[in-house]
C-alpha cells in the first residue's frame, strides 16, 4: 500500500478501538502492546503521510491491501482521478456485504465488510465442491451441500462472522485455483464500487448506522443512480485489473488459467450482488432480528443485478478476443435458487 494520510488511518484507528476490536481487525498483542498502540505510536513521529500503515498487522488486512492496489492500478489505467494518500480501505464488521464510506478526518475511509470476504469465500468454496468441474465429481452430496451452506449463513446472521462455521477441507488442483481468482475478482469488485464513488465525487446524501454482532458504524449513503454508477465502473475495474494481469502475466501456466481468470473477471461482481441477493431472500423468509443492517441504503440487490450483468456481456462483446464461456453468474444463481427451499429450513434450525 503505498503513503496514506496520518489523520485518516487515525480515523479508522480510533474506530477500532471504540469498539475494543484491535485484536480482530489489527492484529494480536505482542509483547504486552497491542498492534493499533504501535502504528499509533508510529504516526506520532511522522509527517502528514505514512507508508504501509495497516500491513503486516493483520492476514486478512494484507490480503485486502493487495487487492486495493490491484484495483488502484486499474483506476490509474482507466484514468480515474483520486488521491491514494486520502483513500484508506480497512476491515470492519459490517454485517453488510457491500462495502461503505464512512465519516473521517482528511479523506475516505472505506470500509470492508470481514463477514462478507468470509461469505464470498466460503459459499464459493462449498460451490466447487458440490459442482463437477474440470472432469472431477462432486465432492460433496446436495444434503452436504445445504448443510455446509446452512452453518455458514448461521454464522453469519446469528454473530456476523461466517468463519464461525465448522472448517471447510482445503481444496486442490483446479478447484483451488478457479476459488482463489473468484475470490479475489469479487473483493476487487467490493473495493472498486467504493473507489468509482470516490472517484466520481458522488455527493454523500444522508449518513446511516450499520449494525453488526459487534459494532454499530454510522455509514454516507448515496444516490441510487450513483450506486448504480458506482456497480458499473466497479466491474469495469474488475475486468481492467483482469487484462493488466492477463498482459504482465509471464508464467506459462498462468497463460493456461488466462480462461478461468476472465470468467472469473466476470463472476466476480455478480457474484457479490449475488451474495446480497440471497441474504435478502432468507432474511425475508426467516425474519432474523438485526438483518438487514440497512435495508433501504442500496437500490435492491436483484435490481443492480439486472443493470450490472448486461454491462459485463457487453464488454466482453467488445473485446477483439472470443469471450469465454459466461454461463457461471446464472449458474451459481440457479443453484442458490434450488437448493433455496431446503436451505430456509436449516438455517432457521441452527438459528433456533
Ligand atoms: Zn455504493
Amino acid at each position: 500500500m503505498s503513503r496514506r494520510s496520518r489523520r485518516l488511518v487515525r480515523s479508522y484507528l480510533a474506530l477500532v478501538q471504540r469498539d475494543g476490536l484491535s485484536a480482530a481487525l489489527i492484529g494480536p498483542e505482542v509483547g504486552g502492546h497491542g498492534a493499533a498502540e504501535r502504528i499509533r505510536g508510529i504516526l506520532e513521529s511522522t509527517d502528514e503521510y505514512y507508508a504501509d500503515p495497516l500491513s503486516g498487522l493483520s492476514t486478512l488486512q494484507d490480503v485486502l491491501d493487495q487487492r486495493v492496489a490491484e484495483v488502484e492500478a486499474a483506476a490509474r489505467s482507466m484514468g480515474l482521478r483520486f488521491d491514494a494518500r486520502h483513500v484508506l480501505t480497512a476491515l470492519y464488521p459490517l454485517g453488510d456485504v457491500n462495502a461503505w464510506g464512512a465519516p473521517a478526518n482528511s479523506g475516505d475511509l472505506i470500509l470492508v465488510s470481514r463477514g462478507a470476504l468470509g461469505l464470498t469465500f466460503l459459499t464459493l468454496k462449498i460451490n466447487m465442491m458440490s459442482a463437477q468441474m474440470f472432469g472431477e465429481p462432486a465432492l460433496i452430496d446436495r444434503a452436504q451441500t445445504v448443510g455446509a451452506l446452512a452453518d455458514v449463513f448461521a454464522a453469519h446472521f446469528r454473530h456476523g462472522d461466517p468463519w464461525r462455521a465448522p472448517r471447510l477441507p482445503s481444496l486442490t488442483g483446479h478447484r483451488a485455483v478457479m476459488l482463489d481468482l473468484l475470490v479475489n475478482a469479487a473483493a476487487r469488485f467490493m473495493i472498486g464500487h467504493e473507489y468509482a464513488h470516490v472517484a466520481g465525487r458522488h455527493p454523500h446524501v444522508d449518513r446511516t448506522t450499520l449494525k453488526s454482532a459487534d459494532s454499530a458504524v454510522e455509514v454516507y449513503t448515496r444516490l441510487w443512480d450513483d450506486e448504480f454508477d458506482a456497480d458499473r465502473v466497479g466491474a469495469h475495474l474488475v475486468l481492467a485489473d483482469q487484462r493488466l494481469a492477463a498482459a504482465a502475466e509471464q508464467d506459462p501456466h498462468f497463460v493456461r488459467r488466462h480462461g478461468l481468470a476472465s470468467v472469473a473477471a466476470a463472476t466476480g461482481p455478480m457474484y457479490v450482488l449475488l451474495l446480497d441477493l440471497v441474504l435478502h431472500e432468507l432474511d425475508g423468509e426467516l425474519k432474523v432480528t438485526g438483518y438487514p443492517p440497512a435495508a433501504t441504503a442500496h437500490p435492491h440487490p436483484g435490481k443492480r443485478w439486472d443493470a450490472l450483468w448486461p454491462v459485463i456481456e457487453q464488454e466482453y462483446a467488445n473485446q477483439a478476443s472470443p469471450p469465454p464461456p459466461l454461463e457461471l453468474p446464472g449458474g451459481l444463481m440457479r443453484w442458490f435458487e434450488n437448493l433455496f427451499t431446503d436451505l430456509v429450513p436449516a438455517v432457521r434450525d441452527r438459528l433456533a
